[in-house]
């Protein structure tokens, strides 16, 4: 059965449209299509595969406005950053579509034959994605999967289907073959568990929380089917005294506020060398003060909502007072899901907001003494995605960014996602790696064939 959900602007809180929700019965038929989508799609010549990629990279392009203003009324992300959003898909998808004609296997010498592996393809492979950031994490499992010869059925998350859908829409424009790329939306209990447990479904890739991917993994365990996790995180930005204090304090706010804080890799914890805190509150103050939240319409708004009523109640519970707060920014009131950056100071290290993923614009200050309580400090997680360390000392920026058990880290940077570099977690924040030459890769099985040759045996 098909139930409508509303699906509300975040800067309003007024539902704007309703989508329909898959049941499990729809998510078979839609494997079903996939299977047979997939059979041709895999037979097609690589160059014909990496022209039609190249394609509906083209047609993104096209449509990057549209997408963008689709991502700011379902999302709340400010129209810059839903523009780069789009154009980082469009991105994704030219530089996976490079990838057919180069899954390149291996001749291995033996005595009495030839020995060759070759990379097939898994077949339909499920990609289940969040609602922070609807269009890129659909973009990093559908791209390298789709150039591997794989289907791919997209489950977005039930509150930010609008871009996805409109994906797979832009894919058939481009000549995808019908039944390649579809987007199901659908509760993940219902629609989401349909698509894990199929039989049809060789891979799922999930990215979200922590609690629910250990539910996703158990679930594809009964099937030993493999997966790839992108999960949560509770990353330090590390600030040692010899830092360029202006640059670190200038970047600090981007780093936990950017999409509001509802990023993966957001540095919600910000460990601070003892002989520098005060100077380098000092800096951070005015730099919270002017990170512009407003409608997410604005051309120069750096932040917009929250996306939605629960999760913005969620966020602040961890400002309601048992924590001291530093300082605040700014943000509107009335009607929509609005939330004012905060800056707490902690003083017990047990306090939630240095342990709990927040998923918003709050950031937790801490004060270490030397290098070793700052790894120390940076490691304290169950956590391990991402992270920074400000230093101009070059030797200690090494020591401790090979110390900090995370997968992507930046030295004097907020950088963490590239699409040309490998991206994932460490501990709990999962398990695989996206993005990056080797993408392609997590969507083939190797298939070893000796070939005799009728000389002396093997
Ligand atoms: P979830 O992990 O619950 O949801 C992520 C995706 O998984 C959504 O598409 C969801 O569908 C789907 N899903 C939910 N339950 C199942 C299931 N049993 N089987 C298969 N798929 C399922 O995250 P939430 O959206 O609830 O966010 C909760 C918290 O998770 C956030 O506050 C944040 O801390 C963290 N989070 C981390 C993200 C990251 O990138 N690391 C991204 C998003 C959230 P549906 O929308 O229908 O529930």
């Amino acid at each position: 059965m098909t139930e409508a959900f509303p699906i509300v602007d975040p800067s309003t809180g007024a539902a704007f449209t309703e989508v329909g929700m898959a049941d499990a019965g729809e998510v078979d038929a839609a494997v079903r299509r996939a299977v047979r989508a997939q059979e041709g799609w895999a037979a097609l010549a690589p160059a014909d595969r990496a022209r039609l990629l190249r394609r509906f990279a083209a047609v993104v392009d096209a449509h990057v406005e549209e997408l963008a203003a689709l991502e700011v009324r379902n999302s709340g992300h400010p129209i810059a950053s839903a523009r780069w959003e789009a154009g980082h898909v469009r991105d994704v998808l030219e530089y996976y579509a490079g990838a057919p004609e180069r899954l390149i296997g291996s001749q291995i010498p033996v005595a009495g034959g030839i020995d060759v592996t070759f990379h097939e393809p898994l077949g339909v492979v499920g990609v289940i994605v969040p609602w922070n950031f609807p269009m890129t994490i659909a973009a990093w499992g559908f791209a390298p999967a789709l150039a591997a010869g794989n289907a791919v059925i997209l489950k977005p998350a039930e509150w930010t289907p609008l871009t996805a859908l409109r994906l797979a829409g832009l894919a058939l424009e481009a000549g995808l073959p019908d039944g390649l790329l579809q987007t199901v939306p659908g509760r993940g209990a219902e629609a989401g568990e349909a698509l894990v447990r199929h039989p049809d479904v060789a891979k799922v890739v999930f990215t979200g929380s922590t609690g629910t991917g250990s539910r996703v993994m158990a679930l594809a365990a009964e099937q030993v089917k493999p997966v790839t996790l992108e999960l949560g995180g509770k990353s330090a930005n590390v600030v040692f005294a010899d830092a360029d204090l202006d640059a670190a304090a200038a970047a600090a706010p981007g780093a936990v506020f950017d999409n509001a804080g509802q990023d993966c890799c957001a540095r919600s914890r910000l460990l601070v060398e003892r002989s520098v805190l005060d100077a380098f509150l000092e800096r951070l103050e005015p730099a919270v003060a002017a990170w512009r939240v407003g409608d997410p319409r604005g051309e120069d708004v750096q932040m917009g909502p929250l996306v939605s009523a629960a999760h913005r109640d969620r966020v602040a519970s961890f400002v309601d007072g048992s924590t001291p707060v530093a300082f605040r920014g700014s943000a509107p009131s009335g009607a929509g899901f609005w939330f004012a950056p905060a800056v707490l100071l902690p003083d017990r290290p047990d306090d939630r907001v240095l342990r709990e993923e927040i998923f918003g614009p709050v950031v937790a200050v801490q004060a270490f003494d030397g290098e070793a309580e700052a790894v120390r400090l940076a490691n304290d997680t169950r956590y391990g995605l991402s992270g920074s360390i400000w230093t101009r000392d070059l030797g200690r920026g090494i020591r401790v960014s090979r110390a900090v058990r995370s997968g992507a880290l930046s030295v004097n940077s907020n950088s963490s996602v590239r699409y040309t570099t490998p991206f994932g977690g460490m501990k709990r924040s999962g398990i695989g790696r996206e993005l990056g030459p080797d993408a392609p890769l997590a969507f083939t099985a190797v298939k070893n064939v000796f070939y005799a040759t009728g000389e002396a045996p093997a």
